[in-house]
C-alpha cells in the first residue's frame, strides 16, 4: 500500500547483534509497527550486521556499511553486542557500541529508571515505588578516553588516563539541564545532581566548576553536587530523592548498573546514547550468553528503549503524537506487569521473551 502523503517515515537502522540482542529486538519491532498504525508517522526498519559473532566470521565487528547506515538513519535501535570468548588480539571484548559512541558523538548516555508496578523491588515499598530518576553518563571521554591507549610499563605498573574537556563537559551538562526542564514540565522536581570526586582529583574539581558555570544558564533548575561514594550510599538509602544525575563516563557506567538494580535488574533498564545529530537506543544489558537461545530474555528494557526512541524522534521532529506514542508504550508495559501475574525468568517466573511482548501488545 502506498503511504498517505502526510505520513512521516523514519528510517531506523536495526543492529541486533549477539546473544539475546536479536531475541529482544525481534519482539520490539512489531510493537513499534503496531503503535504506528493509523498515525501520521511510521518506520522503515532495516537490519545491519555487526558484533562479536560477525567479527569471528569476517574479522570486522562494525562493517563500514553498518556504520554508514547508522550515520544516515533517523535513529538506531540496538540489541546487544559482545561475547566473552570472542576477543580482540589485545584481550579486550568486542564492543562496537563503544565505537559508535565516539564515531557518532553520542555524548549523553541516558539511563532512566522507574519503578514499574508489579515488579518486585529490592527496597521496601511504598517509597521504592516512587523511584524515577535518570543517570546521564558522559560517554565520549572520562576514563574511557583511555580505551585502547593504556599502558603497562615493564610488567610493573599500568596506567590509564582520565580526560575531562570543557567542551565535552559543557555539552553533557546542558543536555542534563534541558532534560530536567523537560521532566519538570511533566511534574518532576527539576533538579540536576553533578556526581564527581572533586575532593580528590583536579579533573573532577574542573568537572564540577564547569557544571556550576553551566547551571547559571538554567536558573529554573536546582543544581546540586554529590561525591560518587556518597551517591552510591544515597542510592540505597533514598534514591527517590534524585531526579537527574550527570557524571563522568566510568562513574556513570557503574552507577547506572546500580540504579538498574533498584528497579529489578538489567532486563528492566533502558538506555539512549544521544548526541546532537544522532541517537542510539538499546537495553542496558549485554548479550547474556548464559540465557541466549532459550527464549528467557526479558524484553522490557528494549521495549522501554524503543519508547525513548519515539520520545526523542517526536521531540526532534515536533510530532507531539510520537511523544504520546511513547507514553502509550510505557503505559502498556505498566498494565502488563500491573496485574502481578506476569513474572519474567529473572524474577523467578516462567514468562519468557514472547509472553512478555504478547502481554505488552495486548495492552497497547
Ligand atoms: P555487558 O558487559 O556486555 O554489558 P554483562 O557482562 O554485564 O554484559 P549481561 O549480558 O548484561 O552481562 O548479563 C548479566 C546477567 O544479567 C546475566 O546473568 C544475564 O543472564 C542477565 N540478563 C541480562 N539481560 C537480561 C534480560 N534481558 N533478561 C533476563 N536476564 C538478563
Amino acid at each position: 500500500m502506498t503511504p498517505a502523503p502526510h505520513l512521516r517515515l523514519f528510517d531506523i537502522a536495526v543492529l541486533s547483534g549477539d546473544g539475546i540482542g536479536p531475541e529482544v529486538i525481534d519482539v520490539t519491532v512489531p510493537l513499534l509497527e503496531k503503535l504506528s498504525r493509523n498515525q501520521d508517522w511510521g518506520f522503515r526498519f532495516q537490519s545491519y550486521p555487526g558484533g562479536a559473532l560477525h567479527f569471528k566470521a569476517t574479522g570486522d565487528a562494525l562493517p563500514r556499511a553498518t556504520l554508514d547506515a547508522a550515520r544516515s538513519a533517523d535513529a538506531i535501535l540496538f540489541g546487544a553486542m559482545g561475547w566473552p570468548e570472542i576477543r580482540y588480539p589485545d584481550g579486550t571484548e568486542i564492543a562496537p557500541q563503544l565505537d559508535l559512541r565516539i564515531e557518532l558523538a553520542l555524548y549523553a548516555g541516558v539511563r532512566p529508571v522507574r519503578a514499574i508496578p508489579g515488579i518486585p523491588l529490592p527496597l521496601a515499598a511504598p517509597r521504592a515505588a516512587q523511584i524515577d530518576l535518570v543517570v546521564i553518563r558522559e560517554s565520549t571521554e572520562g576514563l574511557f578516553a583511555s580505551r585502547g591507549k593504556g599502558e603497562v610499563i615493564d610488567d610493573a605498573e599500568a596506567r590509564d588516563t582520565m580526560v575531562i574537556t570543557r567542551a565535552g563537559s559543557e555539552r553533557v551538562f546542558d543536555f542534563a539541564f534541558r532534560l530536567a526542564q523537560r521532566r519538570k514540565r511533566r511534574g518532576h522536581p527539576g533538579r540536576v545532581t553533578c556526581v564527581d570526586k572533586a575532593n580528590v582529583f583536579r579533573s573532577m574539581a574542573f568537572f564540577r566548576r564547569v557544571f556550576y558555570e553551566r547551571a547559571a544558564r538554567f536558573p529554573d533548575i536546582e543544581a546540586r553536587h554529590n561525591y560518587i561514594d556518597a551517591t552510591a550510599l544515597d542510592m540505597i538509602r533514598k534514591p527517590w530523592d534524585f531526579d537527574v544525575l550527570v557524571t563522568e563516563n566510568m562513574f556513570g557506567d557503574i552507577l547506572s548498573d546500580q540504579t538498574a538494580g533498584l528497579v529489578g535488574g538489567m532486563g528492566m533498564a533502558p538506555s539512549g546514547d544521544i548526541g546532537d545529530d544522532h541517537a542510539l537506543f538499546q537495553p542496558c544489558h549485554g548479550s547474556a550468553p548464559d540465557i541466549a537461545g532459550q527464549g528467557k530474555a526479558n524484553p522490557t528494557a528494549t521495549i522501554l528503549s524503543a519508547a525513548m526512541m519515539l520520545d526523542w524522534l517526536g521531540e526532534r521532529s515536533g510530532l507531539e503524537s510520537m511523544a504520546r506514542g511513547a507514553e502509550r508504550l510505557e503505559r502498556a508495559i505498566d498494565a502488563a506487569f500491573g496485574s502481578g501475574r506476569l513474572r519474567p525468568y529473572e524474577f523467578g517466573g516462567l514468562d519468557g521473551t514472547a509472553a512478555i511482548a504478547d502481554a505488552v501488545a495486548s495492552n497497547l
